[in-house]
């Protein structure tokens, strides 16, 4: 069987009308791959194709979905927890597997840390990632001096927040960094989770002042339980409006709940499409029910 490669960056750059893609959750280890097959089958009559989040240790699943599905899988690859060694392997093993696509991001601090710590040898920001990934794109591993002759082609996405990422002391400093990742390399960016479609118009206008020319994709989260209203904030550090907390609330049932998130992701997808977003990045946590919906009201 040949599987098409596809250059998710070079894509959304071309595209003329707005894609989808879904974050899947890999099974939790000693769970069967069935887990996994069940959230992603009932969105795959929907899916042209789709990125798949990846935790630690994954290229296994990468692998799985792209082999069932014949479909453009993108592993998420993060800084911490990894040597650049641990990395160039990974990438060495996704680069023979035909994964093409990949994210870079620095990940987040464990358990117990104050503070992001990078592991010794490792990568301390999204950007080390992506120049290391660019390095191998150029033929240069970590060993220098062996004639590996072999130049990888990944591309590479990187993420970006509407609302600033939480560490940073203000929106142009992020911004900054953002520029730096896209200049290293990296094609494309996937948005943090927004719920006010201003947030992301703004953002992108903002990257657009500041020369960040490159296909910024959205990404939507639907509300499905009111734990959400502490967890959602607390978690990812992003707003959400009063309208949306107010019919949350307003619910006596956790379906009525669901229909709350469903139907405000509708409009949210509606005005991004109209906005002419390249493609639209849905995060399932596990949970495919609702993004089903909306994709297939939507797409
Ligand atoms: P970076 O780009 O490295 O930025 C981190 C912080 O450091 C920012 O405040 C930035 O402004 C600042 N900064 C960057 N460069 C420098 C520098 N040179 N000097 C000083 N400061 C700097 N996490 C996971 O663990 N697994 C996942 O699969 C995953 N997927 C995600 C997907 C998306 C689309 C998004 C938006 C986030 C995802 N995350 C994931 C979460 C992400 O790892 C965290 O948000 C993390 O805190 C930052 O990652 P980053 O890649 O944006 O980091």
């Amino acid at each position: 069987m040949s599987i098409q490669v596809k250059n998710v960056g070079e894509e959304l750059r071309n595209t003329s009308k707005s894609l989808f893609s879904v974050e899947v959750m890999p099974p939790l280890k000693g769970q069967r791959v069935d887990a996994l097959y069940s959230a992603i089958d009932p969105l795959m009559k929907l899916l042209k194709r789709y990125s798949v989040r990846k935790r630690p240790g994954t290229v296994g699943i990468a692998a799985a979905i792209r082999n069932r599905y014949d479909t453009e899988a993108v592993p998420h690859l993060i800084c911490g927890g990894f040597t650049q060694e641990d990395t160039e392997n990974a990438l060495i093993d996704l680069d023979f597997l035909g994964i093409r696509n990949v994210i870079a991001l620095r990940g987040d601090s464990v358990k117990n840390e104050r503070v992001f710590t990078p592991e010794p040898e490792g990568n301390t920001y999204a950007i080390d990632l992506v120049r290391q990934i660019m390095d191998m794109n150029n033929g240069r591993y970590i060993h220098e001096g062996l004639d590996l002759d072999a130049r990888t082609s990944f591309s590479v996405g990187v993420a970006g927040y509407p609302e600033k990422h939480f560490e940073s002391p203000n929106m142009e400093v992020d911004l900054q960094h953002l520029k730096n990742k896209v200049e290293a390399g990296a094609s494309y960016i996937v948005t943090q989770m927004f719920f006010d479609n201003q947030k992301f118009f703004s953002f992108v206008h903002k990257c657009r002042e500041f020369g960040i020319d490159c296909p910024i994709v959205p990404g939507i989260k639907p509300i499905t339980t009111a734990r959400h209203l502490s967890l959602l904030p607390g978690f990812f550090h992003v707003d959400l409006p009063e309208t949306l907390v107010k019919n949350v609330l307003a619910c006596s049932s956790r379906d009525e709940i669901r229909k709350v998130g469903i139907d405000w992701a509708i409009q949210q997808c509606q005005e991004l499409i109209e906005f002419g977003v390249p493609c639209i990045h849905f995060y399932t946590m596990g949970k495919s029910g609702s993004v089903e919906a909306i994709a297939s009201e939507v797409f």
